[in-house]
């Protein structure tokens, strides 16, 4: 078996055998590793093992319930997607117990020989106790882990809380690219990072899936711990603050909920419009929001929708909400998008050529996670045969999901969406004219073919009269080649391209 020790050289240990679900495994594993701290991965990540993987069925064994629940809970998302991106199509991802037949695999010192690890839930343990969510590891200097009755919980406290507050390493400010379509949450966020409960209280960002809200959540609490290290931080998805508060009714334990956030001075919420529907949690959660405002506590909210947006959301919620700022996060553009790539392939120690770049940011428009996922397919692949990443391999990796993702543009649309942006006859495009404009609305028709179409340069050709492959190369190199020394220019055909596809 590899060594799946996160300390060790992971690159030269897990290299597994060409081909095959073990290989994806260990692909799959690498990307997990460079999206969560060291800590985490050794401690989670170290003990499992593949029980198969079979088309869309991946089942991941684990040692006992507790990971189970916490895999289950914090990184059953993650992984579907990783191994979505890997295999270009949905992954059903579940976890198994497989403490009995795998045997933990070699080379871990984390949660192995002598340190607890994480048993069954049991009772609730006492306040001095080792926190529910203490990583195993960190689990091993207390006398005894007592695992609370919920299961762990991963964004809590800072180390004056009873939980460990776990940030995305990369998810700050600085790994944030900002362009015109989140410029406006950014600063927010960055305002609120720095001035606490008085720049804007409450900062509500809002938008849709993937586009950067939970990575700017993040971002705001690295800076405000990094500025206020002894204050303390309270980081909860909406989903885990419902799921704690119903427990704690029906434990009858709403004090010991309610205590959790009395010293609390940043409190974050991610996916608040999970709030919906939810009578009771919503007059809870009215309540602590008051109480920290009035202390002028700072509050951060996440959502998909603007507050009044959100379906039966109590009125006087929303309007709480819309007391601070309301910062909205859109569609990055072409130009943000390629940042965007640039800066994650950086992140990731890759060097991807500008081409391969814009190839993906040209095609994956909406959703930064799904750009994310077209760059590890392509890494993935570059990886596997062993080839370097150039566009004919970025083009390979991604056309299945690119097929599938939207119905293609079609020739003529781009013929006639061009030829309307200069003012030219498509049927001139078609023909041998050769006047300088002509000539440059066909170089410019030829270069978005490339982009939003399957179709090779010999069939783009067919296009024009039966030009060559070459010619059409030809074309394509001389926009580019304008595209770069020529902003404006670079600008102009991408906000043609985005307009049509
Ligand atoms: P959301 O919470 O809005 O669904 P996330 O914050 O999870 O989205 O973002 C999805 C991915 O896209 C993350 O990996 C995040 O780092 C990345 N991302 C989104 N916007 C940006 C940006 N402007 N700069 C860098 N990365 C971004
Ligand atoms: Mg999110």
């Amino acid at each position: 078996m590899q060594n799946r020790n996160a300390t060790t050289e992971p690159e030269t240990t897990r290299t597994p055998p060409a081909g095959g679900p073990e290989e994806r495994f260990g692909l799959l594993l690498e990307a997990v590793r460079r999206r969560i701290t060291k800590q985490q991965y050794a401690t989670w990540f170290q003990r499992t093992s593949l029980v198969r993987w079979q088309g869309a069925d991946l089942a991941i064994g684990v040692p006992n319930t507790f990971y189970q629940q916490w895999f289950q809970r914090h990184f059953r998302a993650m992984i579907a997607e990783v191994a979505g991106a890997l295999t270009s199509s949905a992954v059903q991802v579940t976890f198994q117990l497989a403490g009995q037949l795998a045997v933990p695999l070699a080379g871990g010192e984390a949660p192995t020989a002598g340190t607890p690890t994480p048993a069954e839930p049991t009772t609730p343990g006492t306040s001095m106790g080792a926190s529910p969510g203490t990583p195993p590891s960190a689990a091993a200097v207390a006398p005894t882990p007592a695992p609370a009755p919920v299961g762990p919980t991963p964004f809590h406290g800072t180390g004056h809380d009873d939980r460990p507050l776990l940030l995305g390493q990369h998810y700050t400010f600085e790994n944030f690219i900002v362009g015109p379509s989140n410029h406006m949450a950014y600063a927010s966020a960055r305002a609120v990072a720095q001035e606490p409960g008085r720049a804007y209280n409450p900062l509500f960002i809002h938008g849709p899936v993937g586009l950067g809200k939970t990575h700017l959540l993040h971002a705001v609490c690295h800076e405000f711990l990094a500025r206020s290290p002894s204050e303390r931080i309270c980081f909860l998805s909406c989903e885990e603050f419902i799921n704690e508060f119903l427990l704690a009714l029906k434990l009858n334990d709403v004090d010991r909920f309610r205590q959790r956030f009395r010293e609390v001075h940043l409190l974050v919420i991610d996916d608040i419009h999970f709030l919906a529907g939810k009578e009771r949690t919503q007059e809870e959660f009215f309540h602590l929001f008051n109480r920290l405002y009035q202390q002028h506590r700072q509050i951060v909210i996440s959502s998909d929708a603007a507050p009044s947006e959100i379906p039966t959301l109590e009125d006087r919620l929303v309007s709480r909400f819309k007391w601070g700022l309301v910062a909205n996060l859109e569609q990055p553009e072409m130009e943000t998008r390629m940042a965007i790539l640039r800066r994650k392939a950086e992140l990731q120690g890759v060097e991807v050529p500008a081409d391969v770049v814009e190839f993906i940011a040209a095609n994956f428009r909406s959703n930064i996670r799904e750009i994310e996922g077209a760059l590890l397919s392509v890494m993935a692949r570059a990886r596997i045969t062993s080839a370097p990443i150039d566009l004919p391999l970025a083009q390979e990796a991604l056309a299945p999901s690119l097929h599938r993702a939207r119905p293609a543009v079609t020739m003529d649309q781009i013929l006639e969406r061009v030829a309307a942006h200069y003012q030219v006859k498509p049927s001139d495009l078609r023909s041998k004219k050769r006047t300088r404009l002509v000539s440059l609305a066909r170089q410019v028709v030829m270069v978005l073919a490339r982009r939003l179409t399957p179709l090779s340069l010999g069939e783009i050709g067919q296009h024009f009269g039966g030009r060559d492959h070459t010619t059409v190369l030809y074309g394509i190199a001389k926009v580019e080649a304008e595209m770069l020394a020529n902003p404006r220019f670079q600008s102009e055909i991408n906000r043609l391209a985005d307009r049509l596809a």
